[in-house]
């Protein structure tokens, strides 16, 4: 059965619904497994303002066994997405594995002070070098997975969540130094279904550099990035399709920051 790895909780400051309604959705929908991945904290005080704080880390396990606790079939797992931005490095290498997490994405949402993804700070894009922006959030990209710090890299083409899009040749160009990166350290992405709810209408990643993620041998999970109860997982149906049409034949399942491969049901009927 198929499981949900990216999904939020309030601590965010940006998402609505308590841990068990999200796990309900994921019942109501046949979904195996959860992996809460809610933004780490930043004991620098980065980006304060779209994660939980330090602090607050226990409430967020708390929240996770409760979640836990509802008698369901969903088995419920703990994740987090960490950023990467300039001196995360100390912390993530120190904390994350002092955590029971099953799993943890990586996720560059930053180029410098610029969240590339932020509807508040989507002025920028207007003066913004298109394909400079996408190169250097590729260089990003790369340089947190040579780091070996997380498990999983999500939404690989974030930046074209607004529409901003390169043409195919170079987008591939860009992205191919991050998938060889994302493969020697053993890293899978995500396919994200949360694209399809965005002005760019498309999952991340798109066909063609999930075809140059398959040529690498890199594992997938899926995931809708659910700031939502509702959201759970949302387009799974099509998620499921785009890695078939992609050559995928297995997703993995984490426990314990390990994965294993599960193979990708037939069809998918959400
Ligand atoms: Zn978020
Ligand atoms: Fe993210
Ligand atoms: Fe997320
Ligand atoms: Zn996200």
């Amino acid at each position: 059965m198929i499981g949900d790895y990216h999904m939020h909780t309030i601590l965010c400051k940006h998402a609505v619904g308590s841990a068990p309604e999200y796990v309900r959705t994921a019942a109501e929908k046949g979904i195996g497994e959860v992996c809460f991945t809610d933004h780490a904290p930043s004991p620098h005080g980065y980006d304060p303002s779209n994660r939980m704080t330090l602090d607050q880390f226990p409430l967020y396990l708390r929240m996770l066994a409760e979640a836990r606790d509802a008698r369901s079939s969903v088995e419920v797992l703990s994740g987090i997405e960490a950023d990467y931005y300039q001196g995360c490095e100390q912390f993530l290498a120190d904390w994350l594995p002092r955590q029971d997490f099953d799993m943890v994405l990586g996720s560059v949402h930053y180029i410098g002070g610029w969240g590339i993804d932020d509807p508040d700070q989507l002025a920028v894009w207007k003066t913004a070098d298109v394909p400079a922006t996408w190169q250097r959030y590729f260089e990003l990209v790369a340089e947190f997975a040579r780091k070996g710090l997380v498990d999983v890299i999500a939404h690989l083409d974030l930046p074209k969540k607004f529409g901003h899009r390169l043409p195919p040749d170079d987008l591939m160009e860009f992205v191919a130094p991050a998938l060889d990166a994302i493969a020697d350290a053993g890293m899978g992405i995500e396919i994200n279904t949360s694209g399809l709810r965005k002005p760019a209408a498309e999952i991340y990643p798109c066909s063609n550099l999930l075809r140059m993620a398959f040529e690498r041998r890199i594992p997938i999970c899926i995931g809708s990035d659910a700031h939502a109860p509702a959201d759970v997982g949302s387009a799974f149906d099509k998620a499921v399709a785009l890695a078939r049409s992609c050559g995928y034949t297995h997703t993995v399942s984490f426990r314990k920051r390990t994965a294993t491969p599960v193979p990708l049901p037939a069809e998918c009927a959400r």
